[in-house]
Parts: C-alpha cells; sequence; structure tokens
C-alpha cells in the first residue's frame, strides 16, 4: 500500500497515481452517497479526463444529486446502483469517501482502488492512497491529477472543477482557502467557465417547495449560547408539507451562519428509518469536525457531520454541550483580518 498526506509532488503519490491511470484501461469512478457538489464536480472532471485519454469510464454512486446539479455536463452518465459487479481489470477510483462504506455502494472491495480525498481521518483502504487535508475540495486535488497527466482544461473539466469549489468552500466562505484555490478558479475561469452562472446555477435554483421548507425550519430554529448556537430540526413531516425531499435540504444549514451573532449551527434531520442524520457548520475556527469525531463521524473544521442510531432526544443535550465547549474553543483564535 502506498500513501501520502500531503505535499504530493511530480514524483510522489499525485505522479504514482497518474502513471497508474495512464497504464490502465477501464476505470469506475465513485464518491460518497448522497452526494454534493464537491463529489459530483470530482467525479465528473475525472470522467471527463478520462474520455480525453481513450479510457473507458463508468460512474457508479448510491444516490441520485439533488436536482439542482442535473443540467451539469455528463450528469445522465451517473449510474446508481447499490452494487456492482465490476470486471477484474476495472480500476475503482474513490473521491471524497474517508473510507469506502461511506461510497454505499458494494461489491467495489477487492478491485484495484485509488483513493483521492481530503478529509481527516482517511482510513486508506485503497492501493494507492492520496489524502491532503489541506486542499478547499476534492476537485482541487483531481485538477492537480489531470494536469499531471498531461489533459488540458476544457469547459466541461473547468465547470466541474469550479463546481467542487464553489460548493465544498461553502461559496468561498470556509476557513480552509489558500490561494491556490483562485488559481484553479482563474484557470477555470480561463477555460470559459461563468463564474455568475455557477453562482446562480447552485444557489439560486430554489424550487418553491424548498422556499417554503425554509420558512418552516426558520420558524422553528432554537437558539442555544447566548446566540451563538442555532439549532435546526426536520422530519419526514415538514418535508412532505412543504413537497421537498431529503435532497432539497442541501444548503439549508448555512442560513442561521448569516446572522453575525451566530458561529455555529447544528441541523438534526430525523427520518422514519431511526437515524439521526446530524449537519454542523460553523465560523472561523469553531472546529466542528472534533464534535463529529466524538460521534463517529468526520467533515472539515467548518463542515462536518455524523449519523447516529436512536432518538434525538437521547443525544440532543450531549450534541448541544459539545458545540458550546467548541464555540468557546474557537471563538479564542478569531481571526481580526
Ligand atoms: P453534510 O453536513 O452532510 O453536508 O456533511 C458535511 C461534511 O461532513 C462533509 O465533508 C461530509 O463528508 C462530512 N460528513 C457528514 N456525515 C458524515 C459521516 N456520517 N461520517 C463522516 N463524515 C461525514
Ligand atoms: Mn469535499
Amino acid at each position: 500500500m502506498i500513501s501520502e498526506q500531503s505535499g504530493p509532488g511530480p514524483d510522489g503519490i499525485i505522479g504514482q497515481i497518474g502513471r497508474e491511470i495512464l497504464q490502465r484501461e477501464r476505470f469506475i469512478l465513485t464518491s460518497h452517497a448522497r452526494p454534493d457538489g464537491d463529489s459530483i464536480g470530482s467525479q465528473l472532471a475525472m470522467a471527463f479526463a478520462l474520455d480525453a485519454l481513450g479510457k473507458q469510464v463508468r460512474i457508479v454512486n448510491a444516490d441520485p444529486a439533488p436536482e439542482h446539479y442535473q443540467d451539469f455536463p455528463g450528469m445522465e452518465r451517473i449510474e446508481i446502483a447499490s452494487r456492482v459487479t465490476a470486471r477484474p481489470d476495472e480500476t475503482v477510483i474513490v473521491m471524497e469517501c474517508s473510507d469506502l462504506a461511506r461510497t454505499g455502494v458494494e461489491g467495489l472491495e477487492s478491485q484495484f482502488i485509488i483513493n483521492i480525498d481530503h478529509h481527516a481521518g482517511n482510513r486508506l483502504y485503497g492501493a494507492l492512497n492520496w489524502y491532503d487535508e489541506s486542499a478547499a475540495a476534492c476537485a482541487e486535488m483531481v485538477f492537480d491529477l489531470i494536469r499531471t497527466m498531461g489533459v488540458p482544461l476544457d469547459l466541461e473539466i473547468g465547470t466541474h472543477i469550479y463546481l467542487g469549489i464553489l460548493t465544498d468552500t461553502g461559496s468561498f466562505h470556509h476557513s480552509n482557502i489558500t490561494p491556490r484555490t483562485f488559481d484553479i478558479c482563474r484557470q477555470a475561469v480561463e477555460a470559459g467557465v461563468n463564474p455568475a452562472t455557477m453562482a446562480r446555477r447552485v444557489f439560486d435554483s430554489n424550487s418553491f417547495g424548498k422556499l417554503k421548507l425554509i420558512g418552516a425550519l426558520l420558524d422553528s430554529m432554537e437558539l442555544v449560547d447566548e446566540g451563538r448556537l442555532a439549532v435546526l430540526y426536520m422530519d419526514d413531516q415538514m418535508l412532505a408539507a412543504c413537497g421537498c425531499t431529503p435532497n432539497d435540504t442541501e444548503g439549508l444549514i448555512n442560513l442561521p451562519l448569516t446572522a453575525r451573532e451566530i458561529q455555529a449551527v447544528v441541523f438534526f434531520k430525523v427520518s422514519s428509518d431511526d437515524l439521526l442524520r446530524v449537519s454542523m457548520r460553523s465560523k472561523y475556527d469553531v472546529d466542528v469536525r472534533k464534535v463529529a469525531n466524538q460521534f463517529g463521524g468526520g467533515g472539515h473544521k467548518n463542515a462536518a457531520g455524523f449519523t447516529v442510531e436512536g432518538r434525538l432526544a437521547n443525544v440532543r443535550a450531549s450534541i448541544i454541550e459539545r458545540l458550546i465547549g467548541a464555540i468557546a474553543e474557537g471563538l479564542q483564535t478569531r481571526p481580526t483580518a
């Protein structure tokens, strides 16, 4: 097993992955269940790059992408399946997954796996593992790999790289943005990507039902810790009353952060399968990943999540207590510039 945490370099892991891909012919691309913009962008940028290299590519995801991603180029190529029967010569490239189970796709375990990810605590489940916590989006890493393999950035690839970065940085709000992030975006714009169109397509494409859901969520929002922490609740009845599906909830968690005082948000999604999905977002140095880790989840400093079995009432207090602790700790080092 070959792996590297950071510092790709042409002779390092990125060069090895590039050489391995160039030698191979058939690929299955996948990412995490309930895909977001970075999983879609990373996979499709990779797919178009592999097309350019004359490779055979299929993309398999456990769940369909949210509606507002459906008319991005190549979306019709994504097969939805929870199990694949892979040929022995199919190489699997997993993007955005800290462990293989996050794909929600079975049948990949015995294939040659290339693991490309930017989540802390990646389990190094591939034959080749490249994870770089410093990347603002997995799409940044995919960009590097594509360029290492000599594929030019065309409009389709640029669109998907930009999509991954735009969404995974929380539209340029999160604290993991570097000059590199903008350098890659600059190159995407030079390839023809229109930032205004991208922002409208991703953030201003809500259904009326989603607007209703925003109203319902904010109506039932609770403020704790003297208004520093917002708590959002959602269940299947609320979704149904607004004519929404779970896919319509993407991005809603960011709404409370637009209030100056609010430093973190926790979003409890209660579903009929008795699973409680918990999403968290924060500002500046408030580290919600640490809280997610305590409950078996993961993510990034400003965006993290986890899933627990059982009833909200049993875990609510301890989650909120830990978040209040994370806020107190994070506020000590709030940047002034
Ligand atoms: P979400 O709130 O679902 O948009 O997720 C925010 C971040 O937390 C993403 O980077 C996810 O990959 C990560 N995350 C969410 N749920 C889990 C989980 N159950 N296990 C590990 N990471 C998670
Ligand atoms: Mn990501």
